[in-house]
């Protein structure tokens, strides 16, 4: 029996960060607050076995915790309107949803455009060309 060749559909994008090809920015925070986690885990460990504090472990985990949190605030951005979403988003969302509801997000709540549509026309200027 032979096996079709067609190829499948690749799966629609499930979100705006992914459609506009920022969700690498979002994977870089993420292991850059697991690090973050590491350094205080590290520290914690050696001042409840040594009683010694690591301070240089502890403020290099402060430092790239609160450097990346900063960065992430400003590096998600409207494709359209170039806006910081994620400053937007947790300015105006609850604290404890600001992330999903940035995530999930598909109009721009400044220029009101639709995010999902960046990625339609990103497929069809793909599909053109292979
Ligand atoms: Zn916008």
């Amino acid at each position: 029996m032979k096996r079709r060749s067609a190829s499948p559909a690749p799966d629609p994008p499930s979100n705006w960060l992914i459609k506009a090809k920022q969700i690498w920015k979002l994977y870089v925070a993420l292991l850059a607050f697991t690090v973050t986690f590491l350094c205080f885990v590290v520290a914690g460990f050696r001042f409840m076995t040594e009683g010694k504090l690591l301070g240089s472990v502890v403020g290099s985990g402060m430092i790239l915790g609160v450097g990346t949190f900063l960065w992430l605030l400003q590096a998600l951005r409207c494709p359209f309107c170039r806006t910081p979403l994620a400053w937007t988003m947790i300015r105006k969302q609850s604290h404890m949803s600001w992330l999903v509801d940035l995530v999930n997000l598909t109009e721009c709540p400044v220029c009101n455009a639709n995010l999902m549509k960046t990625a339609a026309r990103d497929q069809r200027i793909v599909g053109n060309s292979s």
